[in-house]
């Protein structure tokens, strides 16, 4: 599977290989050291021209007082080879550690990440015989921004962030993979029937792009019965688009549908550097005890190779592993007695691949990178900034007493430059005016205040009117300006409004 990029600036060394490609490697976490060398030894024994930068990261760095799991000895050699073969790590729970996987994709600006799906029938036991589906998740945003608030004593909040930028970047580049790759259809995936704002911007820039390549198919469904029609009919799908948490999800689905989510390699890719790792992480559980599929990894460095142009190694390597499914050698994970043959661990399986460097598959499609990889000029148009009009303002309050109407007596007669009380909320739903009493309340209230009819009102307006709210003694938590942007409503109504 070739993965498309922006082509690296040529980097040799002068040392004892003189064309080798400097990457960066970390060996990670649980499983991670296993199957790293699993697939190093398959790469020296296929001669890959790379020279290897060694970085530590994750669980240790984490547990030794550095809460981002990465130290700046490792960010050098990042900037330095701009090309990171990393391994799984553990993100210690709880404790403040932001997740090391996360920061990467972000601080290099990963903003794909391309995750082939492929079914190996009928060598690999699967239900998914004809499967060959590649996620296209997006890498840098959505709920992964990481912004968590616990905002009262009952509710804690988590911001879902959606560029218009990062929504443009991820679905051209989709587009781009599918027809560079003579794929047939792109499919996008979202919430928007819920998350009309941010799930329907990426579902707009879709349709929008999408015109702009009249020879692929394409189709939106929402996510969640598309995950269903995905678990059920794969062979269906072609390229899939998703913003970041569906992608996260749903690609370890399609990986476990093809026979093991250890079959699965991915690579994260940006404007000048790239990350390529296994989509599976660290599985503590079966660590140290050599019984991991490297195949993840394996076809992760397969892709690396071809980035570096390396397309003669990445093809060797990547015949050999179809050859060593085909033939039965199958790890734990996959081996299934109706189709396996030989039951191997991770480094056994490595020795497998090493032994068949040079032969092609018998019945699998031959890998073939000749093309070498696929570079695209993704461009971005330029935000025209819209008439903006201040019209209100959502002030969000802790409250104890779970009675809207109360809370409401408590917020009616303030008044601010015309700004009054128009409704309440309670976690989204309409309380206030004329609220269910059958909705449960919790103590986190969202209060609109609208000037009528929709006008536009100062920001001072706001201040005083949060003053006011203060001096009744009632908390003030959180708030969100109302805008109107070139005239139309920039924030959505309640539920039940
Ligand atoms: P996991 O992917 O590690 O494991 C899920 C299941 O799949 C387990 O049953 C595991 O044994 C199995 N599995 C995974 N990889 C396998 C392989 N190569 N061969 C055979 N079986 C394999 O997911 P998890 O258990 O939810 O997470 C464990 C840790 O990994 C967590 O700390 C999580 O944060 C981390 N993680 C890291 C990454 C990453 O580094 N990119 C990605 C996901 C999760």
């Amino acid at each position: 599977m070739e993965i498309a990029t922006k082509p690296l600036e040529a980097t040799t060394t002068t040392s004892n290989m003189a064309t080798a490609t400097p990457i960066t490697v970390a060996y990670g976490d649980g499983i991670g050291p296993e199957i790293m060398t699993a697939t190093l030894k398959i790469l020296k024994a296929a001669g890959a021209r790379i020279k290897i930068e060694e970085i530590a990261i994750g669980e240790k760095v984490y547990l030794g007082g550095n809460s981002s799991g990465i130290g700046n000895e490792a960010w050098d050699s990042l900037r330095r080879t701009r090309v990171f073969l990393k391994a799984p790590i553990t993100t210690p729970q709880g404790g403040g550690y932001k997740s090391l996987n996360v920061t990467t994709r972000k601080v290099l600006g990963l903003y794909a990440n391309v995750r082939p799906c492929v079914s190996y029938h009928p060598y690999v036991h699967t239900k998914h015989p004809i499967m060959d589906v590649v996620i296209v998740r997006e890498n840098e945003e959505d709920l992964y921004a990481g912004i968590e608030h616990q905002q009262t004593d009952e509710v804690i909040q988590c911001l879902k962030l959606i560029s218009k930028p990062g929504t443009e970047k991820i679905i051209r580049y989709a587009f781009e993979y599918a027809r560079a790759y003579g794929r047939k259809k792109v499919t996008c995936f979202t919430k928007d029937n819920i998350m009309k704002m941010t799930d329907g911007l990426f579902h707009k820039t879709f349709d929008r792009i999408g015109e702009e390549y009249p020879e692929l198919e394409k189709e939106h469904w929402i996510v969640d019965i598309g995950a269903a029609k995905l678990a059920e009919t794969p062979e269906v799908f072609d390229v899939i688009v998703m913003p970041n948490l569906y992608g996260d999800i749903l690609s370890d689905v399609a990986a476990q549908i093809t026979g093991s989510v250890g079959l699965a390699g991915s690579a994260n890719i940006g404007d000048g550097f790239a990350m390529f790792e296994a989509i599976h992480g660290s599985a503590p559980r079966i660590a140290g005890m050599d019984k991991a599929n490297p195949s993840g990894l394996i076809l992760a460095a397969v892709q690396m190779l071809v980035h570096i142009k390396q397309s003669d190694i990445a093809a060797k390597i990547h015949n050999a592993w179809l050859r060593t499914i085909e033939d039965g050698v199958h790890t734990s994970d996959v081996y299934n007695d109706s189709v396996s043959k030989t039951k191997v661990g991770t480094q056994a399986f490595a020795e497998a691949v090493i032994e068949r460097l040079g032969q092609a598959p018998l019945q699998f499609p031959k890998a073939d990178y000749s093309n070498g990889d696929k570079h695209f000029d993704i461009k971005i148009s330029e935000t025209v900034p819209a008439v903006r009009e201040l019209v209100g303002v959502d002030i969000f309050l802790q409250h104890k007493d779970r009675n809207p109407d109360a809370l409401a007596a408590l917020l009616k007669d303030i008044e601010s430059s015309g700004l009054q009380l128009k409704m309440i909320t309670n976690r989204g739903t309409k309380v206030w005016p004329n609220g269910f009493p059958e909705t449960f309340c919790t103590d986190h209230w969202r209060c609109r205040f609208t000037r009528e009819p929709q006008q536009g009102v100062s920001y001072q307006a706001v201040v005083d009117l949060m003053q006011k709210i203060h001096h009744r003694k009632l908390e003030i938590i959180k708030t969100e300006n109302l805008y109107l942007m070139d005239g139309a409503p920039a924030y959505t109504a309640a539920q039940g409004q």
